[in-house]
């Protein structure tokens, strides 16, 4: 392999993995290094909050928890412009995006991590902040027209006072109507 493509730098939730120069796509870049463990040591890493374990296949797990192994500081992504792929007992690490000096590089470690143990609503990956600013941003929107309709039926006293002045507006038109 060449010299590395990347460095480690900050990113949004500790360390990361950043691209130095234009890496294209299908490229491998890095290898996921470690310990083989069988089950039982897996197992037990496992239970001791050991959170950098690569499931090989049904009877192996790569303990990657050493500093040595950079492929460690990869962040996951739902969003991913890597994945990794099993050559025997080996993981690897290629890109699956061209990508560009300076963008992080993240694959997707797979539904399970991603439920269990970052959460599936603390995700930092680009994708899901936007989708969480998209939904502030409704939110936003909603709560804005909502107000704006409050004000223009001149309701524009205290809030709980509104709602329910608004309720029993609309109830009043309503049995209006069905009394004609
Ligand atoms: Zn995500």
């Amino acid at each position: 392999m060449a010299p590395r493509p990347f460095r480690l730098g900050r990113s949004r939730t500790g360390l990361g993995i950043f691209a130095t120069r234009p890496i294209k796509k299908r490229t491998t870049i890095s290898e996921y290094r470690g310990k083989m463990l069988g089950l039982d040591a897996a197992l037990k890493a496992e239970k001791s909050g050991n959170r950098y374990l690569y499931e090989v296949n049904s009877k192996w797990t790569i303990d990657g928890a050493k500093r040595g192994n950079i492929a460690r500081y990869f962040n996951h992504s739902c969003n991913p412009n890597a994945d990794t792929f099993i050559r025997g007992k080996r993981v690897f690490i290629r890109t699956i995006k061209n990508i560009e000096p300076g963008d992080e590089i993240c694959y997707d470690y797979g539904r399970d991590y991603l439920k269990n143990v970052i959460g599936l609503e603390n995700c930092q990956c680009s994708r899901c902040r936007k989708r969480r600013a998209k939904q502030r941003a409704e939110t936003r929107e909603r709560n804005a027209r909502r107000k704006k309709r409050l004000e223009a039926k001149g309701l524009t006293k205290g809030k709980a006072v509104k709602t329910t002045a608004a309720k029993k507006t609309k109830k009043s038109v309503k049995s209006r109507k069905t009394r004609r």
